[in-house]
């Protein structure tokens, strides 16, 4: 290019839209160029957009004319700090997902809208047309504009509040005044951090003494400790209750003592309080949960997914609670990402350990232990704690059954109350039952929108559909033929139902995302669990998380069959963990405690190898089961699925994506195939699978390959997602 460019430069700028492509906008004159990861104002189209800056570049392609100016600069310190900006880019590749999304999902909500990133002030400053307006003389007739210039220029920029204090007397409405020569561009207006707070206490004494830690705690902590300034990836493979907590604490103590700070992710935010109360009581630093609020000048960041994201000056370590949960990768929206999978690339680039706590490592996890990449640390059950529980299958073919309980459950249950201990029915299925049934013609009650049946909740009198939220009263009589109806199969509020006929002497609390909706109510039931105010505790899912039981002697889970025989190939993995999880809550403190399956398949494989050798011996032979079929971690995946309203369109657009893939080298296209449930809230789903055992093939397909299918005229029909990486095929 010859002679100087007339504009201070260009920027390349993402924006949340669904293209996989930057923009080009013109830098002011007289502005420096935004440094990457700064969010600007742009005007799109007829909109105006907040987008950030990724690179800054010396031409476009764009002609001059076309290029458009950025309208504001939001920030003075980047709100995606390099390594994070780096973290979104790796992730908008290897996710093929477009940049500005995946920064609008890496970015708390307030502050993609706009809102100050960081505590803020403003800075108001003269430009040299302020300057030459100053000097013109033609302010005479617009003496407030001239004050304000007039001070500017003579004091040289100011922020909000000294502007205050100067003009307070003889313009309080400098602001007006102000905006108004911004207009002209005669100032300029900037986004500054404020003035730090007084500063925050950075020591780290300990407010609670720690207990003396095991020896295995010992080793896992000398492990990670000893590993720090460097990429590595430990797995803390110990139970709930065997001090993992514990062993987190301790790394986090070596890593603020050097001055560095640690980013904790965990699947739940409900899990977050527990958490932080802990860490709280014993390092006295500044913390923050992330939830919308960035962290700021915490040293401990603590969130769910999206915090792998977070701003984190000086990480020293990463570490990932309840590595295996599925709500670690993110299944709605566009962007399918997994924070687990990020923490590591995020560790590997800051160079720092990361350590993934689970008691029930997922198989690539296990896998890479068993390939060397990742270091297994061990925690054994609790010192002074009794013998692990007795693991048993109940046959449910072979036993009297009264609503989902065979007798031998009954009978045990009996004698743990009656030897006051507690216990807890597990059973993930919430309402009353799954189906209501009339008696005479066999019609049962069915979700307009999905193909699935409407849940009896009886308690409420109403028909629920838990995959689209459908709702309905419930029917006395059956629609169809007038007869009567009657709900069948088990939910928790039936089974709570069948032990307080059983057990009236023992008081009981149901956790379930019907009788528990605040975080109030769950800190309740857990307070009369803990207290023995409650003996029997029913629940699904959300008990088997995070929550220390000391007196729960005797674990039923009332129903093991409904991960047996699914056709997700992760299904048995996803059962194995349940069911260890859940086996955990049982004899927890000084008492044995006994853990009773029901099943009707009793000889399946998997349960006998889970009874036999453990969540270990079930995680060698789903491997090996995994490595025959060539099923990940043994393959990579990818999933394109398409919804449409009516039945034809998604499966006529995967068909064509299809077509358009021809004969890739070394991946294998699979489908298209309806969804398992192919009709959900109204829309007809269906899936493309893609399977390789070379990773860079697979990628180099999606590559060019998605973006001739965005362009399909089929595609104007559905909706339609990539998942890299899937963790259910359904
Ligand atoms: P996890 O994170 O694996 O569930 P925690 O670290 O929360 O386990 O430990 C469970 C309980 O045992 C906590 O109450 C904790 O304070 C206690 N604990 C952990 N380690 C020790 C130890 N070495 N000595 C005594 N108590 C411990
Ligand atoms: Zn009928
Ligand atoms: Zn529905």
């Amino acid at each position: 290019m010859t002679g100087a460019a007339p504009h201070g430069g260009i920027s390349r700028i993402a924006l949340d839209v669904p293209l996989s492509r930057l923009f080009d906008y013109r830098v002011p004159v007289g502005t420096a160029a935004p440094a990457p990861g700064t969010r600007v104002r742009v005007p799109f189209g007829r909109q105006r957009l907040i987008g950030v800056v990724i690179e800054q570049a010396e031409a476009s392609l764009l002609p001059e004319e076309r290029l458009k100016p950025i309208t504001a600069v939001l920030d003075t310190v980047p709100v995606l700090a390099a390594e994070v900006l780096e973290l979104v880019r790796w992730a908008s590749d290897y996710y093929h997902h477009p940049l500005g999304e995946v920064i609008a999902t890496a970015l708390p909500k307030a502050v993609r809208g706009g809102a100050s990133a960081v505590a803020l002030d403003e800075l108001w400053r003269a430009t040299p047309a302020g300057r030459a307006l100053f000097d013109s003389g033609r302010l005479a007739r617009a003496p407030a504009q001239r004050q304000v210039l007039e001070l500017l220029l003579a004091q040289g920029p100011l922020r909000q509040h000294a502007l205050d204090e100067f003009l307070a007397e003889r313009l309080p409405r400098w602001r007006s005044a102000a905006m108004a020569l911004r207009k002209q561009g005669c100032l300029l207006q900037e986004s500054v951090a404020a003035a730090p707070p007084a500063a925050a206490p950075t020591t780290t004494a300990e407010v609670h003494p720690a207990p003396v830690p095991t020896p295995e705690q010992a080793h896992a902590v000398a492990a990670i400790t000893a590993a720090l300034g460097a990429f590595s990836t430990f797995v803390l493979h110990g139970l709930t209750g065997s001090g993992k907590t514990e062993v987190y604490l301790q790394v986090i103590k070596a890593v603020l003592a050097r001055g560095r700070r640690a980013l904790v992710l965990v699947p739940e935010i409900g899990l977050t309080p527990q958490l932080v109360q802990r860490f709280a009581q014993r390092l006295a630093v500044p913390l923050a949960v992330l939830r919308t609020a960035v962290s700021g000048e915490a040293q401990i960041i603590v969130g769910t997914r999206s915090a792998v994201f977070a701003p984190v000056p000086d990480l020293g370590v990463i570490i990932v609670d309840e590595e295996h949960d599925a709500s670690l990768k993110q299944h709605e929206g566009g962007f399918h990402y997994s924070a687990r999978d990020l923490a590591l690339v995020r560790a590997q680039r800051a160079q720092v350990p990361v350590v993934l706590g689970s008691a029930t490592p997922s198989l690539e996890t296990l896998q890479n232990v068993v390939s060397g990449r990742y270091q297994r640390l061990s925690l054994p059950r609790r010192a002074g704690q009794a013998a692990p529980p007795r693991l048993a299958l109940v046959d449910l073919r072979a036993h009297a059954v009264t609503s989902g309980l065979a007798t031998p459950v009954v009978q045990a249950m009996e004698r743990h109350l009656a030897a006051d201990g507690q216990v807890l029915a597990f059973l993930n299925r919430r309402g009353y039952a799954p189906t209501l049934l009339c008696t005479a013609c066999g019609w049962v009650a069915p979700c307009r929108e999905c193909d699935a049946r409407m849940t009896v909740h009886q308690r409420l009198g109403r028909l629920r559909c838990h995959h689209c939220g459908a709702d309905s009263p419930l029917p006395q009589v059956c629609p169809q033929c007038g007869f009567a109806v009657r709900p069948v199969g088990q939910g928790t509020e039936r089974v709570e139902e069948r032990l307080r006929e059983l057990f009236p002497q023992a008081p009981l609390v149901r956790v379930d995302r019907d009788a528990v909706r605040g975080r109030g109510d769950m800190d309740a039931a857990m307070d009369s669990i803990n207290s023995g105010a409650a003996r029997i505790l029913v629940g699904t899912q959300m008990v088997t998380k995070g929550h220390d039981f000391q007196n729960m002697t005797l674990v039923v889970v009332l129903n093991a069959d409904q991960g047996l025989f699914s056709t997700d190939f992760r299904a048995a993995e996803r059962l194995a963990q349940t069911i260890v999880q859940v086996a955990g809550r049982a004899g927890r403190g000084s008492r044995a405690g006994e853990v009773l399956i029901q099943t009707a398949y009793p000889d399946h494989p998997l349960l006998q190898t889970l009874m036999c050798e453990g969540y270990d011996g079930f995680a060698r032979a789903a491997l090996a089961e995994r490595a025959a079929a060539a099923w990940p971690p043994f393959s990579r995946l990818a999933v394109v699925r398409a919804s449409a309203l009516d039945a034809a369109s998604a499966l006529e657009f995967l068909t064509a994506a299809r077509r358009l893939a021809g004969v890739p080298h070394a991946v294998k296209l699979l489908g298209p195939v309806p969804a398992a449930m192919a009709r959900r809230a109204g829309r007809y789903h269906s899936q493309l699978l893609l399977e390789s055992t070379d990773r860079l093939a697979l990628h180099r397909l999606l590559g060019g390959w998605l973006a001739r299918i965005a362009e399909l005229p089929a595609a104007r029909r559905v909706r339609w997602a990539l998942d890299v990486d899937p963790i259910d095929l359904f």
